[in-house]
C-alpha cells in the first residue's frame, strides 16, 4: 500500500514505485511513500490561503476547543497508533506510550491552556509607550498570527508528538500546519493526519501532510511562513542555508542533536537516595525507546570518587533488562528504527571506544530475543566509562542514536561544568543532588548552555517527570549544537508562530486596533 499525500485539501498518490518502509524487526515492507510529481508550491499556498484564512478568523479559544477534538479524535484510535509504533518503528508498549500518549496529553494541555486567551484575535504586548506630550502620539507593540503556513520538517524517532508537539501550539495560533515526517517512520503521523481529517475537526487546509523527500518544498517557502525543523545538524544547516529561506529571512526554528548530561553531586554517592535516582533514571534513559530520544542522557559526570560504583549499578540494572522482539512478553528494550540508524548508532559507538572502555555491551553480534540479527536493527544497550575527562576526543561530540552512554568521572565542580559545557550546547541536563553549594554553583554555571536543567534530590524523588521526558508546560530546546530552538514552555510557544509590531499613532487608533487584542503577559503566566 502506498500512503497517500493530504494536499490541497485532498489525498494525492506521489508518483513511482515509492520508498519501502519496513518492519525493524523482521526486515518485511510494510506501507510505501512518494512525493513524486506532486505540486508543493501549490499545496502550500492552498494551505496559507484555505487552511490559515479559516484558522484566523477562529477565536484563540475556539481554536483551543478544535485542539480538543483533535485530541479527543487520536484518543478514540489509539490502539490503531500503538499497532502501527509497533511494527514500523519496533516500540515496546512503553515507547508507544511515550510517543502516541505524549502526543494525546500535549496536544489537550495546549486545549486548556489556550482558553485563557479567550475571545481574542491577536495579542497586545506591554503598555502604551509616549511618544509626544500630552499623549497625542503613542506607540503600542502587538503580536499577531502569521499568515503563511507552518512547515515542519521532523525526526524519525517521534512520528507522533514531533508532530502534535509543534501542531499545537501553531494551530492555537491560527497558522496551518504543514507536515514532512521523516521518511522511515512516516506511516504513524500520516495514519494520525488521516483520522483528524476524516473526522472533519479541523477546517480544510488547516492539516496537510506529505510523505517522503521534501523535493523542492523549501524552493516555495515565504516571508510569512515558520519553517521548524527537527532532526540532525548537518540536515538544520542545509535548511538553515537554503536560497529561498535566506532570501526571504523565513523564521526557522531547529532541534537538533545533543550530548546531554547527567551529572551527580558529591553527596550522590553510593546509599544515597540521589545515587539510587540518578541509577534509576540512566536505566530509563538508556532503555526507553532504545536511547533515540534527542534528549536522552548520554553523559553521565560522576564525582571521581564514585563514578565505578555508579557504572557497575547501571550495568547490573541493565543486564536484567531483555532486549529483543517488542512482540515477545517481558521484552524491555527494542530494536532501533532501520538497519541504517544500526549501521550509524554502531559507527559512532566504534569512535567512543577509542575514548572509552565497554563496562556493560557493545557487543556488535549480541543475539536479541525472538529476532534474527540479519534482518532486525537492534544495538546492544552499552555502557561506557571514559577516564580522559575534557582531553576526549569524541564523547562530547558524537552522539549515539541509540542505547549507549558513557561515564565520565569529574574531580571537583569546576570540572564537572567543564565537561557539561564541552557538549556545546543541549537540550537538558539532569543533577542529582541535595548539596546547595554545589546545586547553586553548577546551574547558573550551565544554564547558557542548557535548555532545562531538571534538579532531583531525596524531597523530589520519584515525583520528577523525568530527565528525557517533554513537559509541554515547559521550554523544550537548546543552544548551539542543539539547534538554538524553543518549543513548548506552555503559551509561550505561540510567540513563533505571531510576528511582533509596533503601531505608532493616536489614542484612539490604538484603541481600535486593540479591541480583539488579549494581554500578550498571558503567554508567559
Ligand atoms: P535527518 O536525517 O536530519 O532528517 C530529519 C528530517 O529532515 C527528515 O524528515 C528528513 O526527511 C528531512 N530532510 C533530510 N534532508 C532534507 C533536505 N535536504 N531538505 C528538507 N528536508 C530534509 O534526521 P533524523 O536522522 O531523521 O533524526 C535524528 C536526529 O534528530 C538526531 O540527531 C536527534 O538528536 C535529532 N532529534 C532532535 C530532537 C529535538 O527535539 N531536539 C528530537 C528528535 C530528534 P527524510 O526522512 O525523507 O530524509
Amino acid at each position: 500500500m502506498k500512503l497517500a499525500n493530504h494536499l490541497c485539501g485532498r489525498w494525492q498518490e506521489g508518483g513511482g514505485e515509492g520508498l519501502a518502509l519496513l518492519d525493524p524487526v523482521s526486515g518485511e515492507p510494510l506501507v510505501s511513500v512518494s512525493s513524486e510529481g506532486l505540486d508543493l508550491a501549490e499545496a502550500l499556498a492552498f494551505a496559507r490561503r484555505e487552511g490559515g484564512r479559516a484558522l484566523r478568523a477562529m477565536t484563540y479559544e475556539m481554536r483551543a476547543a478544535a485542539l480538543t477534538r483533535v485530541a479527543d479524535v487520536l484518543q478514540a484510535k489509539r490502539a490503531d497508533y500503538f499497532d502501527i509504533s509497533l511494527r514500523n518503528s519496533g516500540a515496546t508498549e512503553a515507547d508507544a506510550g511515550f510517543d502516541v500518549d505524549g502526543a494525546i496529553f500535549t496536544l489537550k494541555a495546549y486545549a486548556r491552556a489556550g482558553k485563557v486567551l479567550g475571545a481574542g484575535r491577536c495579542l497586545r504586548e506591554g503598555a502604551r509607550v509616549p511618544l509626544a506630550k500630552d499623549g497625542v502620539f503613542q506607540g503600542q507593540h502587538f503580536l499577531v498570527p502569521m499568515s503563511g503556513a507552518a512547515i515542519f520538517i521532523n525526526a524519525f524517532n517521534f512520528p507522533a508528538w514531533g508532530l502534535w508537539e509543534k501542531a499545537a501550539p501553531a494551530l492555537l495560533a491560527g497558522m496551518p500546519v504543514f507536515v514532512k515526517p521523516a521518511t522511515p517512520t512516516a506511516w504513524l503521523a500520516q495514519r494520525m493526519v488521516a483520522d483528524v481529517v476524516e473526522a472533519g475537526v479541523l477546517p480544510p487546509g488547516a492539516l496537510s501532510i506529505v510523505c517522503g523527500s521534501a523535493r523542492d518544498l523549501l524552493d516555495h517557502v515565504g516571508e510569512c511562513d515558520v519553517v521548524s525543523f527537527t532532526g540532525s545538524a548537518d540536515t538544520a544547516a542545509r535548511i538553515r542555508n537554503h536560497p529561498a529561506v535566506v532570501a526571504r529571512a523565513v523564521r526557522i526554528n531547529v532541534e537538533a542533536d545533543s550530548v546531554n548530561s547527567a551529572i551527580l553531586g558529591p553527596d550522590a554517592v553510593p546509599g544515597s537516595a540521589e545515587f539510587d535516582l540518578a541509577v534509576k533514571e540512566i536505566v530509563r534513559e538508556l532503555s526507553i525507546k532504545a536511547g533515540q530520544k534527542c534528549t536522552a542522557i548520554r553523559r553521565v559526570l560522576a564525582p571521581a570518587p564514585v563514578a565505578r560504583a555508579l557504572a557497575d549499578a547501571v550495568a547490573a540494572r541493565l543486564a536484567k533488562m531483555p532486549v529483543g522482539n517488542p512482540r515477545t512478553t517481558g521484552v524491555r528494550i527494542g530494536p532501533l528504527v532501520s538497519k541504517a540508524q544500526q549501521t550509524a548508532a554502531l559507527a559512532g559507538l566504534a569512535k567512543l571506544r577509542e575514548d572509552a572502555e565497554v563496562v556493560y555491551g557493545g557487543d556488535p553480534d549480541f543475539v536479541p530475543v525472538d529476532a534474527d540479527p540479519r534482518q532486525a536493527a537492534f544495538v546492544q544497550p552499552t555502557l561506557l566509562f571514559c577516564e580522559k575527562g575534557l582531553a576526549a576526543r569524541y564523547v562530547h561530540d558524537v552522539e549515539v542514536f541509540g542505547p549507549v552512554a558513557t561515564v565520565l568521572p569529574y574531580a571537583d565542580a569546576a570540572e564537572a561544568v567543564a565537561i557539561a559545557r564541552r557538549g556545546g550546547g543541549s537540550l537538558v541536563a539532569s543533577v542529582y543532588s541535595a548539596d546547595p553549594a554545589f546545586v547553586g554553583a553548577l546551574v547558573p554555571a550551565i544554564a547558557d548552555l542548557h535548555g532545562r536543567i531538571m534538579v532531583v534530590d531525596a524531597a523530589v524523588g520519584s515525583n520528577h517527570t523525568g530527565h528525557g521526558n517533554v513537559m509541554p508546560t515547559c521550554l523544550h530546546g537548546g543552544p548551539g549544537r542543539a539547534g538554538g530552538g524553543e518549543e513548548l514552555g506552555g503559551l509561550r510557544a505561540l510567540a513563533m508562530y505571531h510576528r511582533r509590531h509596533v503601531v505608532q499613532g493616536g489614542p484612539a487608533v490604538l484603541e481600535l486596533l486593540s479591541q480583539e487584542a488579549v494581554d500578550a503577559a498571558l503567554l508567559g503566566a
